[in-house]
């Protein structure tokens, strides 16, 4: 288990990904409307611009599962659970939490979890 300075630590950085990550999601939205209301005349631009909004729709999906995972975190931490691996019960060595503070799994669960996932 981390130590409480430790977590403190995470928990820091959890908060401000939080934040970054929700200006972010504000931002992309705001300029998809902004594309949305923009007259299109021309084939080409139309094209150019659904491209354009579905990538941004794309990365704040992936934004937001950030975000809920980023949420569990933060909800571990108040439940004192925080930095167990999810699946086997061990604690999630601290440079792994370090590198990704909102981990679930142990390095070995989270391979099996990606193998599973992908078929
Ligand atoms: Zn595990």
């Amino acid at each position: 288990m981390p130590n409480k300075s430790q977590i403190l630590e995470l928990k820091e950085t959890l908060l401000q990904r939080r934040e970054s990550i929700l200006s972010n999601i504000n931002n992309s939205r705001n300029s998809i409307d902004e594309i949305k209301n923009q007259e299109i005349n021309d084939e080409l631009d139309y094209a150019e611009l659904v491209s354009d909004s579905f990538t941004q729709g794309m990365i704040a999906n992936h934004q937001i599962a950030e975000l809920k995972q980023i949420d569990e975190a933060i909800k571990k931490i108040k439940d004192d659970t925080y930095g167990k691996c999810d699946m086997c019960g061990v604690n999630i060595p601290i440079g792994r939490l370090k590198a990704k503070p909102f981990a679930k799994f142990c390095t070995e669960c989270r391979e099996v979890y990606e193998k599973e996932n992908k078929n």
